[in-house]
């Protein structure tokens, strides 16, 4: 990934850095990963540092952690912030995590789905100056993508500072391609809309247990101030976005037709002779407010 300011890690351990990750590991003996909930627990202390770096936590702040799993992020998060959200589906991880962190009166466990999970009764809406969210995790890969998309809403609603995440590599380069790539898409489209896109530094493997198929990556999502060219309804740009790239391979011609006519197309500008990947984000937001302004009923259509 050219854009990435840092070397790719080799997963060498410093002394300092290595009783932290053995910390982590002594402390969680006898879990069995589970695959159905993404388990990839990182176990490389060299790496949980260089991670939590660039998140860079401080007292203060409102930071939620996403599958805390065996704690690996938790504890020096923890150790910066002396305050924690954590969501966590394992219930089974849930009394480690409370016995791990039993003395910081601060951390708080919520057991659930983060894909069901309300973010907002995170921020005090009521406060005059409430505490954005930063939200981070080293997520589950089968779920990564909705989360995303999870997540993007409370972008929208103005309730975050940033997200760090890992990712599958591939998901990070999705998420941050430009125009006529083939990574480019739907992900690309909703992520950049709402924010700045920064990926940090590429994971092998063997930073995790069990170690994945896949490498991996760390992103950095900084919502925009201020979305210059807005959308006048979110859902008409995933809908356009949907109908573009569900057969990607599909001129816009074909692609569109149920939403928008080669002719139009054309008035505004637009080849219908394009392929979606080679549509720039500002053209989905111009196609997202027809799409508004002259709406179709698709099941009718
Ligand atoms: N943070 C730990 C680490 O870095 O070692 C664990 C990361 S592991 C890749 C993903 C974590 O997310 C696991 O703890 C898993 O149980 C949890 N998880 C999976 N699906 C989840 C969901 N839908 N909601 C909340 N947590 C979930």
């Amino acid at each position: 990934m050219s854009d990435y300011n840092a070397p790719r890690s080799t997963g060498k351990k410093s002394g300092r850095q290595k009783s932290a990750a053995q910390k982590v590991l002594t402390a969680n003996q006898g879990h069995k990963a589970r695959k159905r909930f993404g388990q990839n627990f990182l176990h490389d202390g060299n790496i949980i540092n260089k991670i939590v770096r660039a998140i860079n936590p401080k007292e203060g702040q409102n930071l939620v952690e996403i599958g805390p799993g065996m704690g690996a992020i938790t504890e020096p998060v923890l150790e910066a912030t002396g305050a924690l959200n954590v969501v966590e589906i394992d219930r089974d991880l849930i009394p480690r995590l409370r016995t791990q962190f039993f003395n910081y009166p601060n951390f708080k466990v919520y057991e659930g789905d983060a894909l069901q999970y309300d973010f907002t009764q995170l921020v005090d809406t009521e406060a005059e100056n409430p505490a954005p969210l930063r939200i981070i995790g080293n997520l589950p890969y089968n779920i990564s993508t909705p989360l995303i998309f999870h997540l993007l809403s409370y972008t929208e609603q103005r309730l975050v500072q940033d997200m760090h995440f890992m990712l599958q590599k591939e998901v990070v380069e999705r998420m941050a391609s430009g125009e006529n790539s083939k990574a480019f898409g739907r992900l690309s489209i909703m992520t950049q809309y709402q924010c700045q896109v920064i990926p940090v530094m590429e994971i092998g493997p063997e930073a995790f247990k069990p170690a994945p198929k896949v490498d991996s990556a760390i992103v950095r999502l900084i919502p925009h101030k201020t979305i210059k060219n807005p959308v006048k309804d979110i859902n008409s740009l995933n809908k356009v976005c949907l109908a573009a790239f569900n057969q990607r391979r599909k001129t816009i011609r074909n692609s569109f037709k149920k939403l928008i006519s080669a002719e139009q197309l054309t008035e505004l500008g637009i080849d219908p002779g394009l392929r979606p990947e080679n549509l720039a984000l500002a053209d989905f937001v111009m196609l997202a407010n027809f799409v508004t302004d002259n709406p179709v009923d698709l099941e009718n259509a």
